[in-house]
């Protein structure tokens, strides 16, 4: 196991000003951004981010109305030791400003007959609960935990964050990933250890939360379960935003900028080398290296323009697979569930057709899965008093599917208060005193992502690693790429993880000044 003990703070180049130092711009302030901006920070680098929207997070934004607070996106904070690394690098200690919660148990699973598998990391109670569905299956649970953990050992710890720069380093790694099987799915790989249809969901459906297919996704992604299990599900008290505003303290504490409602319109480059960056409005920003923390395939297809992309090609973005989008319904009410837990995930009657539908036929089904969040579960101060804030969440096609969500959000959002009506929350629809919902047009059109997928090019294996864009610019010198759209992909200890590839490729500011 790698040695996650904080890093001791780097020597500064403290004879420099900030205004003596090579520039550095991040474009986007997603987790990626934030996390790459502080490592060019301790790098040596004078950082500026600029983000469009009016505050930072991308993603993980939050949106606050009627006295509630919502996280706009991710709510599950696995593998916090990549958090705090961040907060170790500028000196700091992450419990000084984040009270993180470790969950118990992690979440319940609700499948459509009503059965629920409580899903933690107490071996003893995970064995219990496979025994309730079926005894013949603890053996191969024990095995499918093992293969996790050897997954994950690779997988995350060893590959997460290092440079996949050229195709030899594939070829390095092979022998390994043939020898976990990486070439099957994550459902075939649960399928071969568990007989219970059920089981075989509950140990399958992990890609889901970086926008990958269970069907589709490499066997890798079974890392996850160990990774869960290792370093626990977390809660971010005051919401996933508190890290946000907790990273762009960070930030600040070193002399970066994070500079708001601040467009980048094109990558400037002489020769093939990035030079700075033009905004919307036409201010120009000169910089030494620049970091995309945009959509990857939008980076390339449009801040690139005067480029002639080698391998990023129109033709190849075309062709790409990218992942599932959602629809998101935020609520509060004026009441308390306190029989609905922290995280909920709400299985409809079919699981292999609705992901079909989802990511291959891209059509939009009657019946859905839902992940329900009950942040105030654990944190009333995401609320009113005596008040619950809710979002419920629905993997639905990208825009690919050409549904028109102007028109089916309302439809859409009917059906699904009719499932949580049905099932947990019945008669909540009287309760609510505040509402808002996001379509697959949001990510398209506020977070600038093609097809508005949810998150970025699909994880499947002929797009990991180094067939996804690469962390070093293929195409540009002294551009780089971080978050969901590149190496190692999405999720917030993916994209921390992209940031961490930077030490390997950009150089030293100290190299530059
Ligand atoms: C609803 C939802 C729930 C999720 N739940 C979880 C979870 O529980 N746990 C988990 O680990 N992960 C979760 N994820 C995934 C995770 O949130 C994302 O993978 C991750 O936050 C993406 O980070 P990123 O660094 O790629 O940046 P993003 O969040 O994509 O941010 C990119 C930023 O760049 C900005 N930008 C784009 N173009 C420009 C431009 N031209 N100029 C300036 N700025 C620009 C955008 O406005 C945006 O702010 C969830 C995602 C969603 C959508």
């Amino acid at each position: 196991m790698p040695d996650f003990t904080p890093a001791a703070p780097p020597s500064l180049p403290a004879l420099l000003p900030q205004a003596a130092r090579p520039h550095a711009v991040v474009i986007g302030s997603g987790f990626g951004g934030l996390a790459a901006a502080i490592r060019l920070g301790a790098r040596g680098y004078r950082v500026t981010v600029l983000e469009r929207l009016a505050e930072p997070g991308g993603r993980a934004r939050v949106h606050r109305q009627d006295g509630f607070t919502f996280d706009a996106g991710p709510t599950i904070v696995t593998a916090p030791f990549l958090l705090e690394e961040l907060w170790s690098l500028c000196g700091r200690r992450m419990a000084d400003d984040i009270d993180l919660r470790a969950l118990d148990p992690f979440y319940r699973i609700r499948f459509d007959d009503g059965a629920t598998f409580t899903y933690s990391g107490d071996q003893a109670a995970m064995r219990a609960q496979i025994a309730a569905f079926n005894p013949g299956d603890l053996a191969g649970y024990e095995r499918f935990m093992a293969l996790s953990a050897e997954t994950c050992r690779i997988g995350f710890e060893q590959l997460g964050h290092v440079p996949f720069g050229h195709w030899t380093d594939m070829a390095k790694v092979a022998p390994g990933l043939a020898r976990l099987q990486a070439w099957r799915s994550v459902y075939r790989t649960a399928a071969a250890h568990f007989r219970d249809e059920r089981l075989r969901t509950v140990f399958s459906f992990h890609p889901l939360l970086i926008g990958g297919n269970p069907f589709a996704a490499s066997g890798i992604y079974a890392l996850i379960s160990h990774l869960e299990q290792r370093w626990g599900v977390h809660w971010a008290m005051g919401g996933t935003g508190s890290l946000i505003q907790g990273l762009v303290r960070l930030i600040e504490g070193q002399g970066g900028h994070l500079r708001c409602g601040a467009e980048v319109a094109r990558i400037e480059t002489t020769g093939r080398r990035a030079t700075g960056v033009t905004l919307a409005d036409g201010e120009a920003i000169p910089a030494d290296v620049v970091v995309s923390n945009a959509d990857a395939a939008w980076t390339y297809g449009k801040l690139l323009p005067g480029v002639v992309r080698r391998r990023w090609t129109d033709a190849k973005l075309a062709r790409a697979r990218y992942s599932m989008s959602l629809f998101v319904w935020y609520f509060g009410t004026r009441r308390r569930y306190e029989s609905v837990g922290h995280h909920t995930i709400l299985l409809g009657p079919r699981y292999r057709g609705l992901l079909r539908d989802i990511f291959t036929r891209k059509h939009l089904a009657e019946d859905c899965s839902l992940y329900l969040h009950r942040p105030t579960a654990t944190d009333p101060s995401m609320a009113p008093p005596g008040c619950d804030a809710f979002y419920v969440l629905s993997p639905v096609p990208h825009l690919g599917g050409g549904q028109d969500w102007a028109a089916q959000a309302e439809p859409y959002r009917q059906r699904i208060a009719r499932r949580l009506h049905e099932t947990l929350l019945p008669g909540f629809e009287q309760e609510i005193v505040t509402s808002r919902v996001t379509t697959p047009q949001h990510f398209r059109d506020d977070l600038l992502a093609v097809h508005g997928a949810a998150f970025g090019l699909e994880p499947v294996l002929t797009q990991s690693a180094w067939f996804r864009p690469n962390n070093r610019s293929e195409e540009v010198e002294r551009l780089y790429l971080v978050g969901a759209g590149t190496h190692p992909g999405a999720g917030i200890p993916g994209v921390i993880s992209s940031a961490k590839v930077l030490d390997s490729v950009v150089p030293h500011a100290s190299a530059l000044a």
